[in-house]
């Protein structure tokens, strides 16, 4: 098949048409990728900073979606022909910590994935007959991928797989940094920092939640504009004094703030910039470095969090996006900058990571 496949770090990605992929093994499933969006993770992983992909070769892309081929033994969950997302993980439902609703903490095999194997330890992939590692347990930047049935949500005919894949990640992340995470109130003040693609996402989960103000803050001007027609009320250049800058908008500083950047030091800003009592969550991939904090500043009820693919699950809270996409109240359409074939996908990732590009997709 055809996949982009990741041989070295720093390099991009070579094109080929001569991956070999297995059938699906007991409870696992081939899906024909339809569209797969680059994502931030993606660049992180070709800069060798990714912890889960470390080995090569490599077959990246996780925000994904496409059409069911064919089924291994025993799966129950998908049938062919079916339109699903690939979501970034599943759960059992069956081990002790997902019996207790922490399914964070899932112990099952299939978290095996989150390293880029199956649930027995091995890999559906291989490149000049070595195994490969699809990012994630995914690996969407191919022609198909082989899962395990648990990521699998199906998607309404309605929706179109190149929109629905975004909800896989950058969507799901970004919401649920908001809804699930910081459970943010009707009423409130909320800070944004990164108008990229998942910072959009908070943005709109913001608006859902009912915040009142909705500052956005970017050093790029360009992507300011787009981040007013999501519906922030506020836009910011923002600087060296990003707390100043927010406390002259919002006096005594915001109720939550959230960094969308992973770029070092913007979280503390972003810290400095809520109220006495307020919440900081750090959204999206974290970066490897420590983080300074004034402790006088978490003296005063402050709180900071952490978020993993927006703290929910995605079988609760996929379809529950799907449905807001139907309902008109989330918006995917206008998250997506460019669309690419395969041939194009390096082109793509430099146009994004010169913050040109919001989301670009791939499509097959
Ligand atoms: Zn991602
Ligand atoms: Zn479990």
């Amino acid at each position: 098949m055809r996949a982009a496949v990741l041989t070295e770090f720093h390099a991009p990605l070579a094109v080929r048409d001569d991956v070999e992929i297995d059938e699906p093994g007991p409870g696992e499933v081939l899906v024909r990728v339809a569209a797969s969006g680059i994502c931030g993770s993606d660049l992180k992983a070709i800069d060798g900073k990714s912890p889960v992909a470390r080995r090569l070769p490599a077959i990246l892309g996780h925000e994904s979606a496409g059409v069911v081929e064919r089924v291994g033994a025993g799966v129950t969950m998908a049938s062919p022909g079916d339109r699903v997302i690939i979501a970034m993980t599943g759960n059992c439902g069956r081990c002790e910590p997902c019996r207790r609703g922490a399914y964070g903490g899932c112990r099952s095999p299939i978290r095996l994935s989150q390293l880029g194997q199956m649930r027995d330890g091995t890999t559906r992939l291989r490149v000049d007959g070595q195994d490969a590692y699809p990012f994630i347990g995914i690996g969407s930047f191919a022609e198909y991928a082989v899962v395990n049935e648990e990521v699998l949500i199906r998607v309404p005919d309605a929706l179109p797989l190149a929109q629905a894949c975004l909800l896989a990640c950058g969507v799901i992340t970004g919401v649920g940094a908001v809804l699930n995470t910081a459970q943010v109130q009707p009423g409130s003040s909320v800070l944004v920092v990164g108008a990229g693609g998942v910072g959009l996402n908070v943005l709109q989960g913001a608006v859902l939640a009912g915040a009142a103000r909705i500052v956005i803050a970017d050093v790029n001007p360009d992507k300011l504009p787009l981040a007013e027609a999501f519906g922030a009320t506020d836009t910011l250049l923002s600087g060296e004094d990003l707390p100043d800058q927010v406390g002259k908008i919002v006096d005594g500083g915001v109720d939550y703030a959230f960094d969308a950047t992973g770029v070092p030091g913007v979280l503390a800003k972003a810290f400095a910039a809520t109220r006495d009592g307020g919440t900081t969550v750090m959204v999206g991939s974290p970066p490897n470095e420590p983080i300074s904090l004034m402790p006088q500043q978490l003296f005063f009820n402050r709180t900071l969090k952490g978020c993993a693919g927006g703290g929910g699950l995605p079988a609760r809270d996929l379809p529950r996006l799907i449905d807001l996409v139907a309902s008109g109240r989330l918006d995917l359409a206008r998250l997506i900058s460019a669309t690419v074939p395969l041939d194009g996908i390096n082109g793509a990732i430099d146009e994004v990571r010169a913050g040109r590009l919001a989301r670009a997709v791939v499509t097959f």
